[in-house]
């Protein structure tokens, strides 16, 4: 039998980590100390009473069997309240809520519910992968805007053909942004909104981040802005802010056509998430918040431990106000990938290529906070001793 896999996964963009990966399990395997600060994933563990939460409603068997529709609604209920609480937005939980399996989910999904073969998404590079690939998968194309160091990491919207802005169906955005850690204005907000109004695009705004913010800062909504909700929705996730990125559970709120659309999408293929996992999600948006200041105030440490080390050695780089990436500049004489090539081979020090992220990432590496402070420091001095 002759297996051949589909245009679609046939013409995937190459995985640029591929060969990182090979070389970081050859390093181990040479027994290196690795310090791996490449992968953007919580190493704290989820706080107690969201686990107790969980514990509780798995005993309960009216929790094994598919979820129900009140179920789900609880847990959309406790997204509209945090909403308002939060970011001072009024949400109806019935028809602009949406539960995902992880807010991944629900990215990849969207595009199959707006966008036709031959279709055009504006899409941010470097970015969260992803995006793109969602889009490619319902058969459209990626316009990409670059975000420029010069122009603050945001996309420069008038720098769009007309052609180009005229015919895209959507746009994906996302501040605090992965990988770059840049945080977007409310004028920048506000801008995008204007926009997709005149050009009809539907804005997917990800905010995984919102909550991973340092010395006081509390990034905004997208939909706090005026007219927000008339052109798009937000996607959230409960991973970075609960470190619950193996429980998989997020949402997105916003207008409810574009719900509606990602929900019908969704009803076809899923049947929602574990509704213990969505019982312990909605402890973890209503019960004691002091779980995500100690999250805050651990990273923080770590960033100013990395920040300070790396900036001591000459190398570029702005100080992150959200998420737990520093974005930072590659010495002269290096691309990405030789860059992250020889802090591993020579380091041990895991970090990841910024053209991984698309091909405006080129010159730059991302390093993730997920590793303690005595770890950081460590990784701090061997940078320091091999040079470069
Ligand atoms: C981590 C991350 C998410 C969250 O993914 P989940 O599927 O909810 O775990 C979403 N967007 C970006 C940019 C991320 O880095």
């Amino acid at each position: 039998m002759n297996i051949e896999r589909s245009e679609r996964v046939k013409t995937l963009p190459p995985y640029l980590f591929k060969e990182l990966d090979r070389k970081k399990e050859e390093v181990r395997s040479q027994g290196i100390d690795i310090i791996d600060l490449g992968v953007g994933d919580p190493d704290l563990p989820t706080p107690e009473h969201i686990i107790d939460a969980l514990k509780r409603a798995a005993e309960d068997p009216a929790n094994h069997r598919y979820p129900s529709y009140t179920g789900m609604f609880d847990f959309n209920e406790q997204v509209a309240l945090w909403y308002r609480r939060r970011f001072g937005v009024t949400l109806d939980a019935g028809q602009e809520v949406v539960t995902l399996i992880g807010s991944k989910e629900g990215i990849a999904h969207l595009p199959l519910a707006f966008i036709n073969p031959g279709d055009t998404a504006l899409v941010p590079d470097p970015a969260y992968p992803v995006y793109d690939i969602g889009i490619r998968f319902a058969g459209g194309t990626s316009y990409f805007m670059s975000l420029v160091k010069e122009n603050d990491f945001l996309p420069d919207l008038s720098s769009i053909p007309s052609d180009v802005a005229g015919k895209a169906k959507l746009m994906f955005l996302n501040y605090p942004n992965n990988p770059t850690s840049a945080v977007a204005t409310r004028e920048f907000f506000e801008s995008v909104v204007q926009f997709a109004r005149k050009h009809n695009i539907i804005v997917c705004h990800d905010a995984a981040y919102s909550e991973m913010a340092f010395d006081g800062f509390s990034p905004i909504s997208f939909l706090e802005i005026d007219g927000a909700k008339s052109v798009g929705i937000e996607f959230h996730s409960l991973s970075k802010t609960y470190n619950m990125t193996g429980w998989r559970i997020g949402f997105a709120a916003g207008h409810p056509e574009v719900i509606g659309g990602l929900g019908q999408i969704k009803s076809n293929i899923d049947s929602g998430a574990f509704q213990a996992v969505q019982i312990a999600g909605i402890e973890a948006l209503k019960g004691d918040q002091s779980c995500v200041d100690n999250m805050r105030r651990i990273y923080a440490e770590r960033r100013d431990i990395l920040v300070e080390g790396i900036r001591k050695m000459g190398l570029r780089l702005n100080l992150p106000r959200a998420t737990f990436y520093l974005w930072i500049e590659v010495p002269e004489g290096y691309t990405s990938a030789g860059f992250t090539d020889h802090l591993l081979t020579r380091g041990g020090v895991v970090t990841t290529p910024g053209n991984g992220f698309g091909s405006a990432g080129e010159g730059y590496i991302r390093m993730a906070l997920t590793v303690d402070k005595k770890r950081i420091a460590e990784a701090v001095k061997r940078i320091e001793s091999i040079g470069f």
